[in-house]
């Protein structure tokens, strides 16, 4: 017999263009995918292949419109405005070439980050996590699904705080491609129906303030407008 948990619901995104809801299994993320951003953190992009780490998926937040409250145990929260890929089936191993047929669809995301907890952890050799997962640190636009047209390969990403730019590039300078990185990714465990892929984060990122207006947006997909409220 199962003993009986109030579990939260698993996390969703609203799917654009209808009132379906996307249900989120896991949240993955690729390092250092644009390489004006590998060089901005101190590493050569050239000699360094992207790498994945997780988010736990109820760090989520969702919407066109998302109130995120400044995290605790950080001066530095930093942004990264992201494309984030949603999956509709999994499997291990998966070619290149079929990659594509698993996406769902896309949106744009912010890959929140405590960015002074990650740097003291990347010194002591120590893992991330908590640099990287916390409350409201995955937030996702709504997604829109492959079938209403969505580029995966070329497209203005940007963001805006306060209404000034802060982070801007081209999903066609991404190291790995879409594709490329489920591939990769599958080798090392089987990917399932609703997880999530952040693809890693042009140049530009920088710290985050309470009040801060964020406008996260690419070409052709939803936008996601983020408030940074007072800390809780
Ligand atoms: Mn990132």
């Amino acid at each position: 017999m199962t003993f009986a948990l109030e579990c939260p619901d698993r996390p969703t995104i609203p799917i654009a263009g209808s009132d379906d809801l996307f249900p989120v299994n896991r949240i993955f993320c690729v390092g250092r995918n644009y390489a004006a951003h590998a060089r901005e953190m101190g590493h050569d992009p050239d000699r360094e292949p992207p790498f994945f780490f997780l988010k736990p998926a109820d760090t989520l937040l969702s919407g066109s419109s998302c109130m995120m409250a400044y995290p605790p145990r950080t001066a530095d929260l930093h942004h990264e405005v992201e494309l984030v890929v949603a999956l509709q089936s999994g499997g291990r191993d998966i070619p290149v070439v079929d990659a594509l047929s698993h996406v769902f669809g896309a949106a744009v995301g912010l890959d929140l980050t405590r960015r002074d907890l990650q740097g003291i952890a990347k010194k002591a050799g120590r893992p991330w996590d908590l640099g990287k997962g916390f409350d409201g640190s995955a937030l996702s636009g709504p997604i829109q699904r492959v079938s209403d047209g969505v580029s995966l390969t070329s497209g203005t990403i940007s963001l805006l705080v306060n209404g000034t730019a802060r982070q801007k590039g081209d999903l066609a300078m991404m190291i790995w491609s879409v594709a490329e990185t489920i591939a990769e990714l599958s080798t090392y465990l089987t990917l399932k129906p609703g997880d999530l892929l952040y693809t890693g984060t042009p140049e530009g990122v920088a710290a985050l303030a309470e009040g801060d207006r964020l406008e996260a947006r690419i070409d052709g997909l939803p936008g996601l407008d983020v408030v940074i409220s007072g800390s809780v």
